[in-house]
């Protein structure tokens, strides 16, 4: 059988050396002169692979798309993953939270990897394919099936610009609407001093559509905003009904009431300090300034004349500090897409178009989208070989 698979990403270099394993004519084409661009920059050019967690962790992971990935997961796994690149040569290890990374750190070792399943693959990098025709005649030239390969919006400088959804399309199929995932949030306020301040274990809380959100971590602050690991995880949450503000908890651990005991006792052991300075024991140092022009108390006063209610106020702020939202960072700076080609269109089995035969879609051109930590690469695999499993 001749297969075309349009694009050499994550999901289409693994179904491309799957296919030909099977003794299948394959033809990758790819836009860029060469292969898995975007594999290059995962994991900050470590790439975290896969993620060797329980299926029911997994799916928790999955903010769109999981139930439709659940049979695509089951048959190709996390650790099936790690075998495949192990016996592909990849040796891989397993880091904190089960993220899985080559031993060698590089991330370019996953595309060689790739790459050596794919010897009798024939490729056509630097071509950008602009048209798919029914039968299939891609630019040109028959074939028998293809696979769709192209990944999402973000990052268009390796490739991936969305031109996936126009061949959707083109055969009939819905686009959910493409959204930013993964993404630093621009905050209607400016903090410009606090470029570059990373908080630790705090809390961020949301509310979008009609649900709370909440994520634990760390964050950090950007020129004009917000990012981090619990930034970017609660946008995939609220990139669909962004809402006005969202809720900074400084002390997560501790209820109101204790963290107002706690400031007492800062308070009555620190009487003829100044505010700002006490305030030291609850706040990095440059959030200080900050905090306090939000409690509208000045932090040159001395801590015995602060009163009870100004003291709970600065409790209640610690609890939840305002942080005006203006709009996600734009999807060219978002880890993954939200959103792509509707699942309801794709069997979940084989990934192939309910509409077209031959068709297929694998990877993060289909409507799902994961947290960090390796999800959406295992995603993007088990796809693919969902699709190989049809041949
Ligand atoms: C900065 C960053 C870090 C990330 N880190 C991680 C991580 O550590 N772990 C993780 O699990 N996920 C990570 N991801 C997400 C992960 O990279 C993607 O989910 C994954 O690459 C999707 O694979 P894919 O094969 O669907 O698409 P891609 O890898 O994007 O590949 C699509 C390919 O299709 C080609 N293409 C598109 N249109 C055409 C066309 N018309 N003609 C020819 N070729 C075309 C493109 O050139 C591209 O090579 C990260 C993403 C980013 C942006």
């Amino acid at each position: 059988m001749k297969v075309a698979i349009i694009g050499a990403g994550a999901s289409g270099l693994m179904a491309a050396g799957a296919i030909s394993a099977k003794g299948h004519a394959v033809t990758v084409f790819d836009g860029n002169d060469k292969c898995g661009k975007k594999i290059y920059i995962t994991g900050k050019g470590r790439c975290n692979l896969t993620n060797l967690c329980d299926r029911q962790t997994f799916l928790e992971n999955v903010v769109r798309g999981a139930k439709f990935v659940q049979s695509a997961l089951s048959r190709f796994s996390p650790q099936d993953a790690i075998d495949y690149f192990e016996n592909l040569g990849l040796k891989t290890k397993r880091e904190r939270g089960n993220r899985i990374f080559p031993v060698s750190d590089k991330a370019s070792d996953v595309t060689a990897a790739l790459l050596r399943s794919c010897q009798n693959v024939k490729f056509k990098l630097n071509h950008k394919v602009q048209k798919i025709q029914d039968g299939f005649v891609v630019d040109g030239e028959s074939f028998d099936r293809v696979i769709i390969a192209t990944g999402g919006m973000s990052y268009s400088a390796t490739g991936s610009d969305g031109s996936g959804y126009r061949f959707a399309k083109s055969f009939g199929h819905s686009i959910m609407e493409p959204k930013a995932a993964l993404v630093p949030i621009e905050t209607g306020k400016k903090f410009a001093s606090l470029e570059g301040l990373s908080l630790k274990n705090v809390t961020l809380s949301a509310t979008a559509n009609g649900r709370v959100f909440q994520e634990f971590g760390e964050m950090l602050f950007t020129g004009n905003g917000i990012s981090g690991p619990i930034v970017l995880s609660l946008s995939s949450f609220i990139n669909r009904d962004l809402p006005k503000e969202l809720y900074l908890d400084f002390k997560p651990a501790l209820s109101l009431e204790k963290l107002d005991a706690r400031l007492l006792r800062e308070f009555d052991n620190n009487k003829n300090k100044f505010l700002k300075s006490v305030m030291s024991a609850l706040l990095p140092h440059r959030m200080i300034e900050v905090f306090l022009r939000e409690v509208q108390i000045e932090g040159e006063r001395r801590v015995q004349s602060i009163t009870q209610k100004e003291r709970l106020q600065i409790a209640k702020t610690l609890k939840r500090f305002t942080l005006p939202v203006k709009k996600l960072y734009p999807i060219e700076n978002a880890v993954i897409t939200s959103g792509g080609v509707c699942l309801d269109e794709v069997n979940p089995k084989n990934m192939q178009s309910k509409l077209k035969e031959g068709l297929y879609f694998v990877g993060e051109v289909l409507d799902i989208d994961a947290l960090t930590g390796g999800f959406n690469l295992q995603i993007a695999f088990a796809t693919a070989m969902a699709a190989v499993s049809d041949f």
